[in-house]
């Protein structure tokens, strides 16, 4: 038996990167995936083959996470066609980085509203379905930034320190309805949000990795299939480090 036979898993930011990896092993473990990204791509068709080609269900929508009204949409098209969700996965995000004093507002609001409204955008959007269900596993990606802040990240960090609040929070609002969430704080993954940063800034992260190595989207994504699957039916309100023990 799979890990998510019979379940339903929708990814956000999923053309690419860490989502990329988590609708492949998602559906290697038997779940139809539908998955969004800010639009149809090379990626997106690309996923959307390789994930038929593994004989589950799969769709691919164009949305802007942060729009709350596309968000909304995004869960009536899916309760209209799939008629359930097990597993949601807050993962789109993105970096503007600077230092305070030259971050402008707009870089400011852009990260808080792709990486913090989306996921209060999402939940809110797919709790109905959840809470008539009585079941659900709601995983949102934060990061260790989030924890231990980042000089040049302040937005960053505000948003992903809001997620650990948000999801902490659903936990209490929706775990007497069979309802979990939790967050995942990467740690330095080699993504391509994260080759933009160079070899300098990689080799320098590497000395500060205890396991002397960065992550992959592989990692993250176990940490994802673990949370998304009944081996984790009785965790939530938990933040769970993916970072090779960085944030020691
Ligand atoms: P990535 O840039 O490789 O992929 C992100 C995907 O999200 C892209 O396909 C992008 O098009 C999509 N996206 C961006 N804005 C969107 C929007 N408004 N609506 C829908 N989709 C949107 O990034 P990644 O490294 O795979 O990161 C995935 C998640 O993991 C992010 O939330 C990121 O903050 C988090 N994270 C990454 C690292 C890392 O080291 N790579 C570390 C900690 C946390």
């Amino acid at each position: 038996m799979k890990l998510l036979e019979n379940k339903t898993s929708l990814i956000t930011g999923a053309a690419r990167g860490i989502g990329r990896s988590m609708a492949l092993m998602f559906a290697d473990e038997g779940s139809n995936v539908i998955f969004t990204d800010l639009k149809e791509s090379d990626n997106s068709r690309s996923l959307l083959d390789e994930l038929h080609a593994k004989g589950v269900r799969a769709d691919f929508l164009a949305a802007d996470a942060s729009d709350t009204d596309r968000a909304m949409e995004v869960a009536a098209w899916v309760t209209k066609e799939y008629g359930r969700i097990d597993a949601l996965v807050n993962n789109a995000g993105i970096t503007r980085d600077n230092l305070l004093l030259r971050m402008s507002a707009s870089d400011w609001n852009a990260v808080i509203e792709t990486n913090l409204r989306s996921v209060f955008n999402y939940t809110k959007a797919f709790a109905p379905l959840m809470l008539k269900q009585r079941s659900g596993s709601i995983i949102n990606i934060s990061s260790i930034v989030g924890m231990i802040g980042n000089s040049g990240q302040a937005n960053y960090a505000a948003a992903k320190a809001g997620i650990v609040g948000f999801t902490r929070s659903m936990t209490k609002e929706l775990g007497s309805r069979g309802i979990r969430c939790n967050a995942i704080a990467p740690g330095f993954i080699e993504t391509p949000m994260t080759k933009q940063l160079g070899e300098d800034a990689r080799n320098y992260w590497v000395q500060q990795i205890p396991m002397r190595r960065v992550g992959t989207d592989v990692d993250v994504a176990r940490v994802a299939l673990f949370l998304a699957s009944d081996l984790a039916e009785y965790v939530s309100g938990q933040v769970i480090a993916c970072d090779g023990g960085l944030m020691l």
